[in-house]
C-alpha cells in the first residue's frame, strides 16, 4: 500500500483530514490560518461600491451581480452592504479593473479577457479559442493551479481575483452568408473580438470591434455579415434572429468563458476573516448559479428559436480544422509576447491534456451514447 493512500485510509478513520491545498487555495489563506489570525469580528460595517462591466440590468450576468451583494449582505447580517453599478453608471464598462485597482471601488465583476491589453495572459483565466469548457476550466482554475496564477498576476495591481461564474458554451454566430467552405470567411466582416478575431483574420475575414449595441443595427444594414454575441438567451433578447439569416454553431471561439469578481486587495486585507470567507463563499455561490442559469436559459430559449424557424446551421469540418490551425498560431503568439503568459499557456495546457484525456471516455462518450436516444 502507497504512503499516500495509507494516509488517507489512517485519516478517514479518525476524522483528521486537513483541508487539501487546493480547497485552501479556494477559501484563502486567511481561512485556513484562521487560529493565528488578529483580524477579528469588531462589528464593524462596510458600505461598498460595486463596477461592473455589463450594461444597467444586464440579464443573468448583472443578476449575478446583485446576487452576490445580497448573499454576502444577508450571510454578514448587513455588515457589508454593497451598491451595484452597471456599466457607464459609475465608470465606463472598460474601466472597472482600474477602478478596483485604484480603490475607486471596492468590488468588479468583469471577465479577464477584458484587460489583455495590460495583462494579456488574463485570457487564459477567461476564455481562449478552442479552449477549454465552463467544466474543464472550472476544475483548471479552483483545483488545478489556474486561480494561484490568477491570483499571482493580480497581485501586482492591488487586486483579488475570485472565480465568478461562466457563460457556458457560446454560439459560433449569426451569419447573413452560409459557410460552406474556408473561402467564404475571406472578407467576411464580423463582429469578433479578442483571439477569434485574429483566428478569423488569418482566414480572410475582417474583424470588427463593436459594442453590443451596435450590433444589431450594423448587421440589419450590412455593415457587418455576421457576428456572434453569447448564446441563444442573450442573442433572442437583442432580436439577432430578425435580422440574420442564420445561426452557427459551435461556439469555437468562447467554448466556456469564466467570469470574474475582483476585490481591491487593501480593502480585502483589511476585512475580519469571517467576511473574508464570506465574500469568497458568496463567490461559490454564484459561480454556480451563473453557469446553470445560462444553461437553463440557453436551452429554453434555443427551443423557441427553433420554433420561430431560425435556419441553424454548423460549421464544415474543414472549415473547423483550419481554424483550429489557425488558432493554434494566435495562442503561441500570445505565450509569446508575454513571460506570464507563456507560463499560463504551458500550466493550461497540461491540465487540458489530461482532462481532454478524460473527457474522451467520459462526457464524449457519454454524449454519443445518447444522442441516439
Ligand atoms: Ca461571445
Amino acid at each position: 500500500m502507497s504512503l499516500k493512500r495509507k494516509d488517507f485510509l489512517k485519516g478517514i478513520a479518525i476524522g483528521t483530514l486537513s483541508l487539501p491545498v487546493a480547497m485552501r487555495a479556494i477559501l484563502g489563506k486567511n481561512f485556513a490560518q484562521s487560529t493565528t489570525s488578529n483580524r477579528i469580528n469588531t462589528g464593524k460595517r462596510y458600505e461598498w461600491k460595486m463596477v461592473t462591466t455589463w450594461p444597467p440590468k444586464f440579464p443573468i450576468l448583472g443578476d449575478a451581480c446583485e446576487l452576490f451583494a445580497s448573499v454576502i449582505e444577508s450571510m454578514s447580517d448587513g455588515r457589508i452592504k454593497i451598491k451595484v453599478y452597471g456599466g457607464g453608471e459609475l465608470v465606463p464598462a472598460l474601466e472597472t479593473f482600474n477602478t478596483v485597482r485604484n480603490g475607486g471601488a471596492e468590488l468588479g465583476c468583469g471577465a479577464a479577457y477584458y484587460w489583455a491589453g495590460i495583462m494579456p495572459a488574463g485570457q487564459f483565466l477567461s476564455s481562449v479559442p478552442f479552449g477549454m469548457n465552463a467544466q474543464q476550466l472550472t476544475s483548471w482554475i479552483l483545483c488545478g493551479g489556474g486561480m494561484e496564477l490568477w491570483e499571482e498576476l493580480y497581485r501586482d495591481y492591488n487586486v483579488v481575483p475570485l472565480l465568478g461564474g461562466n457563460t457556458g458554451c457560446q454560439m459560433g454566430g449569426w451569419f447573413n452568408r452560409e459557410i460552406n467552405s474556408l473561402a467564404d470567411l475571406k472578407g467576411l466582416k464580423m463582429r469578433i473580438p479578442g483571439l477569434g478575431g485574429r483566428v478569423l483574420q488569418k482566414a480572410g475575414g475582417t474583424p470588427v470591434l463593436m459594442a453590443g449595441g451596435e450590433i444589431y443595427t450594423s448587421l440589419e444594414r450590412g455593415v457587418l455579415d455576421a457576428a456572434e454575441w453569447i448564446g441563444p438567451y442573450h442573442d433572442m433578447l437583442i432580436g439577432f434572429h430578425e435580422i440574420a439569416k442564420y445561426y452557427y454553431y459551435p461556439g469555437w471561439q468562447e467554448a466556456g468563458t469564466a467570469l470574474e469578481f475582483t476585490v481591491n486587495k487593501e480593502k480585502y486585507d483589511e476585512l475580519p476573516e469571517d467576511l473574508q470567507a464570506i465574500i469568497r463563499s458568496a463567490a461559490l455561490h454564484v459561480n454556480s448559479w451563473l453557469l446553470a442559469q445560462m444553461e437553463a436559459s440557453n436551452a429554453g430559449a434555443l427551443s423557441e428559436l427553433l420554433s420561430k424557424g431560425v435556419k441553424i446551421r454548423k460549421f464544415p469540418p474543414e472549415v473547423l480544422d483550419q481554424l483550429r490551425k489557425y488558432n493554434k498560431e494566435v495562442i503561441e503568439e500570445l505565450a509569446d509576447s508575454d513571460p506570464f503568459a507563456r507560463r499560463a499557456y504551458d500550466s493550461y495546457s497540461a491540465f487540458r491534456k489530461k482532462m481532454n484525456a478524460w473527457a474522451d471516455l467520459s462526457e464524449r462518450e457519454y454524449y454519443e451514447s445518447i444522442s441516439i436516444m
